[in-house]
Parts: structure tokens; C-alpha cells; sequence
């Protein structure tokens, strides 16, 4: 290890725009280290006066090897690591109708946004458990947090792939809060409802019209700031006690009406 790293470190997985980055920001504000990954570099400089707290790590993470070699840099290079925020994931290429969806978006979907996060964590889980056994790092209270959404029991028929690997993070979360809770780190789900983000600009209209004819209680756009300060807080411990905890960060989407 070059540096040590006294700072609390979290790693965001898809942090270079969208809700990763948001929630980069508000765990910069907090005086954490901010690690992110994506398969691409970020196109401009999003840390600005955040450089000495903040590292790119090329990552794909629905590829072993590039998950293997990202922990490895972690290990080698910042040597700690406090939350995992497993917030990366993708549309399908297409939306289809689930009667006419392809194997391959399936495949490729599940790889990102299912198995990607579940070995990720994993494997990160491992690391902290070594840490905690080292009993190195004073205060040391790992935690774990999962971007789903609403989606995760919402069907949308023209992306079937999409809400099944929502719906899998779900049972993922409640998998790793039962087995971690002998070591006290605490594992929590946020599921976003509909956030303005780069992903959701090639339906912008569709949603704009949906939110003003009255679909959400709380009838405005959600903002990456408003996951961020979510993911903060359950970081920070503000909300003891609890593990396989789901926040539905949605404008009350959730909420059945009549
Ligand atoms: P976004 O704007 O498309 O950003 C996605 C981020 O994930 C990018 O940084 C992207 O970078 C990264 N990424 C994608 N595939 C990756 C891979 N294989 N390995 C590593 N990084 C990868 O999406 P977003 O709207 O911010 O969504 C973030 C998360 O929130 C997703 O899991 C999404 O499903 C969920 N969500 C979004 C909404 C919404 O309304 N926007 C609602 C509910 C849940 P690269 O492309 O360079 O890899």
C-alpha cells in the first residue's frame, strides 16, 4: 500500500453519473474516500477539488476477472474499505414485450445487475471480514447497500429481465443481512422510483406525463441527491437495529391507492 487511509472508504460501483455519482457527491460532503468504478471513464472531471479523496477504477463488473482485479487495486492501493454501495446496472438494450425478449438482453442484464452485484459482494464481504479480524481499524462498522427499484415488484412487461434482477437484489439483500448480522455489519436495500438521470432521459416525456396525471403521491422527479443522502444515512448507523432493510425512496409510488 502506497498511502494509508485514515478516512472512511466507500466504494460506489457506477458512480460516474446517474444516482452513482450523486451518491458519490453526498459521501464526498461526509469526508468519506469516494472509490467508483464503471466500464467507461468519466467523460469530464465530475470530483472537482475531490481529487485527493476520490480514485477511478476501470471496471466491469459482470466480469470476474475485471471484479477480481478491482478488489486487488482496492487491497493494494487504499488497503480499506467501510460501505459497498452496489448502485451499477443497465436497461436492457431494448424494451421488449416478454414474449418476444431474447436470451441475450436477458443474459446480459442478469450478468450486470444480478450476478455482478451478488459476487461483488461476496467477495468485498470477504475482505471486510479480514479487516474486522485484524482489528486494525478502530470504529470499524462495515456496511452494505443496494440500489434495486420500484421495479422490484412492479411489473413492466416490456422489460421483464430488468425487474427480475431487481426482484433478485431483493431476496440478495435479505441472503447477506442473515448472514452478516453475526459480524454486525448491517445490509440495506433503497429502491429508487423514477430518478432524472441519464438513464431514464430516453423516456423523459413518458414519465413527465405519467408524474403530472398523478402516478406518484409526491409529484415531482426524483434526484440522484435524494438517493445519496439516503445511502449516508443508513452508512453513517442513523438507523440501528435494523438489517435487510428496504427504503423506498419513490415519492410514495409504493403506497396503494384507491
Ligand atoms: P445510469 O445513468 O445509466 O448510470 C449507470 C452507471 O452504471 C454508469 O456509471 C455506468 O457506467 C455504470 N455501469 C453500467 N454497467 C456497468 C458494468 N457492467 N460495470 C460497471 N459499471 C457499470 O443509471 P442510473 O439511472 O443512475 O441508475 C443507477 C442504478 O439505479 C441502476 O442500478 C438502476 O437500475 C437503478 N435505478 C434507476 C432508476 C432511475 O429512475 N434512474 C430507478 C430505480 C433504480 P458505464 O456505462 O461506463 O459502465
Amino acid at each position: 500500500m502506497d498511502e494509508e487511509i485514515d478516512q472512511k472508504v466507500v466504494l460506489v460501483t457506477g458512480g460516474t453519473q446517474g444516482i452513482g455519482l450523486g451518491i458519490a457527491h453526498e459521501f464526498l460532503s461526509k469526508n468519506y474516500y469516494v472509490i467508483i468504478c464503471a466500464r467507461h471513464e468519466p467523460k469530464e472531471n465530475i470530483f472537482e477539488n475531490y481529487e485527493k479523496s476520490s480514485m477511478f477504477i476501470q471496471c466491469d463488473i459482470s466480469s470476474s476477472e475485471s471484479r477480481e482485479n478491482l478488489i486487488e487495486t482496492i487491497k493494494k492501493n487504499i488497503g480499506r474499505i467501510d460501505v459497498l454501495v452496489n448502485n451499477a446496472g443497465v436497461a436492457p438494450p431494448e424494451r421488449k414485450d416478454i414474449l418476444e425478449a431474447s436470451e441475450e438482453d436477458f443474459e446480459y442484464v442478469i450478468k450486470i445487475n444480478l450476478q455482478g452485484p451478488y459476487f461483488l459482494t461476496q467477495q468485498l464481504v470477504n475482505f471486510m471480514i479480514e479487516l474486522r479480524l485484524k482489528g486494525n481499524i478502530e470504529n470499524y462498522h462495515p456496511s452494505i447497500i443496494t440500489i434495486s427499484s420500484i421495479s422490484a415488484f412492479t411489473s413492466s412487461t416490456s422489460r421483464g429481465e430488468y425487474c427480475i434482477s431487481k426482484a433478485g437484489l431483493s431476496m440478495m439483500t435479505k441472503l447477506y443481512a442473515d448472514r452478516l448480522a453475526e459480524y454486525d455489519f448491517p445490509v440495506y436495500e433503497i429502491q429508487p422510483g423514477i430518478i432524472k438521470t441519464p438513464m431514464t432521459n430516453g423516456v423523459k416525456s413518458k414519465y413527465d406525463k405519467l408524474i403530472r396525471e398523478g402516478i406518484l403521491p409526491i409529484k415531482r422527479w426524483g434526484d440522484p441527491k435524494d438517493i445519496g443522502k439516503a445511502a449516508v444515512t443508513l452508512a453513517e448507523g442513523l438507523i440501528p437495529y435494523a438489517t435487510g432493510q428496504v427504503l423506498n425512496l419513490d415519492g410514495g409510488f409504493h403506497i396503494r391507492r384507491l
